[in-house]
């Protein structure tokens, strides 16, 4: 198991200094890789991270929802698409987010654990 950063991710490092095994890094090149990323053969399911975020985009992967209710304002930057800012009320399905964050750490695929020196 691990916990994943889903498309909610706006990008603004809060969750990284709380992870105790540091397992989260920031996409980079940002156009391909728009979110936070963590890594999922080093997380231990602290949950540390959750209530760090401000826009709820972290959960533990069973439990990725397939529909989760958009706030008013509330912005999703969809994976190499726009972003784009919900008018309240929306559900949208966030579960194949979680295969963009095994796919980060995946060398040939994303740029695997090079991450945490770029
Ligand atoms: S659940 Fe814990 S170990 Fe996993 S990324 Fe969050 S803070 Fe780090
Ligand atoms: S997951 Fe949340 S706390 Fe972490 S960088 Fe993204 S928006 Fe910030």
């Amino acid at each position: 198991m691990t916990h994943i950063i889903t498309s909610l991710c706006l990008r603004d490092g809060a969750c990284v200094d709380v992870c105790p095994v540091e397992c989260i890094v920031a996409g980079k090149p940002e156009a391909d890789w728009p979110w936070f990323f963590i890594d999922p053969n080093t997380c231990i399911d602290c949950g540390a991270c959750v209530p760090e975020c401000p826009f709820e985009a972290i959960f533990p992967e069973a439990e990725v929802p397939a529909s989760f209710e958009m706030k008013p304002k509330q912005e999703l930057q969809l994976f190499r698409g726009d972003r784009w800012v919900a008018e309240g009320g929306e559900l949208v399905d966030l579960t194949d987010d979680s295969q963009w964050n095994h796919e980060f750490y995946k060398e040939g695929v994303g740029p695997g654990y090079a991450a945490k020196n770029m």
